[in-house]
């Protein structure tokens, strides 16, 4: 794609990287066909490519930006199937964040959604705000008919019952291995998934301890800054970065540290782009650099070591399970049959829906600000895993988990792993 920005703007070293992602797009249209937004609407302006063309209008000619272009941005999932499907490498992932930055600087949003917006980089991040939050929701549901439309989205998605809150991640803790190992890794233990499901880290300790490695949670690493980072509070996000990544580097300092561990794909994503998201920082470049370089997601790990060796026996089968595909995993960190490869290792059956690459509509707080389009899409992927068949559905990240858990079970690959190796039953 042509660009023609001036001299000055080239200056800018965000504008440079801009300008260089968008002459990389050919506007050959491929990724239209993968993108969920462009599926549902079939606007040329929700899809990839239409977001490309918009985002160099609003970067070339600020002036000239239209409400248009908000609407259209807010719209993306930031799902990031485009970046799989683009032939030519078209880094969508940070223009569209760039993008966002520029349109939010010169078009400031209506009071309510920033306020909305405000709300949830404050509770969300923290597990015992957000656990209130989710009691005081419970009385807040009782209004629900004269609430606002997002406010009445936001409600609908708390949980029936409050899960008991998780221990891991409150204060820094280590997680001895009674096997013998030789491994060491920090696991980040997340925010809203510790407020929704201590199932998750509890299993996942679990199945690492059982396969001889320790198991490091810093108390400080409260959130990795996604959530606020995708909803435009930069404060709210470099406070969360820079926590985690400080605490960080005294564990690292101590010494072999083989991996960080996300089990939460979001974050897992955040994390391995902590080295271009705090760029030449110079209290955080340097950490940045290694937190990068060790981030894993929990699959990575668990591939790496001698699972066979912990399966319990299971003579007449462990049944099938539907893997739905979460977009951080598979399209963030492209990480799409490792999952179900495990998961048929431990002896699973594993079937996958149609349409695997299209997003469940959850996307962080996506379900939240953009409800309607968010419904759509977590309709059809319903219908897609019911098609499939098996009575539960795995998926690597918490946000899907919320947003398709039902009548099919939806739990985590690790606690399916968890379950196989004598863990707790995961459904
Ligand atoms: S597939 Fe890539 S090159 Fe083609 S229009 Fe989409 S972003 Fe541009
Ligand atoms: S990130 Fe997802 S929703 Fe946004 S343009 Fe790419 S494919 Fe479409």
């Amino acid at each position: 794609m042509q660009t023609h920005f001036t001299k000055a703007q080239l200056e800018d070293p965000q504008i440079r990287e801009a300008d260089s992602i968008l002459r990389k797009c050919v506007h050959c249209g491929f990724c239209t066909a993968t993108c969920p937004t462009y599926v549902m609407t079939g606007d040329e302006r929700d899809s990839p490519r239409g977001r490309i063309w918009l985002m160099r209008e609003l970067l070339e000619t600020p002036e000239s930006v239209s409400a248009d272009t908000g609407y259209h941005l807010d719209r993306c999932l930031g799902c990031l199937a485009c970046t799989t499907t683009c032939p030519s490498g078209v880094d969508y992932h940070h223009l569209i964040e760039i993008g966002r930055e520029r349109l939010d600087a010169k078009v400031p949003r209506p009071l309510a959604d920033r306020l909305m917006r405000r709300i949830l980089a404050m509770v969300i991040p923290r597990a015992g705000r957000f656990r209130l939050m989710m009691r005081l929701g419970r009385i807040g549901a009782l209004f629900s008919p004269v609430l606002p439309k997002r406010m009445r989205a936001a409600l609908a998605k708390l949980p029936r019952t409050l899960p008991t809150f998780d221990r891991v991640g409150r204060k820094t803790m280590t997680f001895r291995s009674r096997t013998k190992g030789t491994r060491r890794v920090i696991l980040l233990a997340g925010c809203a998934q510790r407020a929704l499901d201590p199932r998750i880290n509890a299993s996942t300790i679990r199945v690492l301890n059982k396969l001889g490695v320790e198991v490091t949670v810093r108390e400080e690493a409260f959130c990795c800054g996604a959530l606020a980072h995708h909803i435009g509070d930069a404060g709210a996000a470099r406070e969360a970065v820079r926590a985690t990544l400080l605490s960080w580097q005294e564990e690292l300092d101590k010494g072999d540290v083989d991996a960080i561990v996300a089990n939460a794909s979001g974050c897992g994503t955040m994390v391995k782009d902590y080295a271009h998201m705090v760029g030449d920082d110079p209290e955080l470049a340097g950490i940045a650099a290694r937190v990068s370089a060790l981030a894993r997601d929990v699959s990575e790990v668990i591939a790496d070591l001698p699972l066979a060796g912990i399966v319990t026996p299971a003579p007449e089968g462990r049944g099938s399970i539907t893997y739905h595909s979460a977009c951080s995993l598979q399209h963030g960190q492209k990480i799409h049959d490792l999952p179900m490869q495990l998961l048929r290792e431990v002896g699973y059956e594993v079937k996958q829906p149609v349409e695997p690459h299209l997003c469940c509509g959850s996307a962080g707080v996506y379900n939240i600000l953009q409800p309607e389009m968010a419904e759509g899409l977590r309709q059809r992927k319903l219908e897609n895993i019911s098609r499939a068949g098996a009575p539960m559905v795995a998926a690597g990240n918490i946000g899907c988990i919320q947003q398709l858990d039902g009548d099919i079970p939806v739990r985590h690959t690790i606690q399916y792993i968890d379950w196989a190796c004598g863990g707790p039953p995961a459904v």
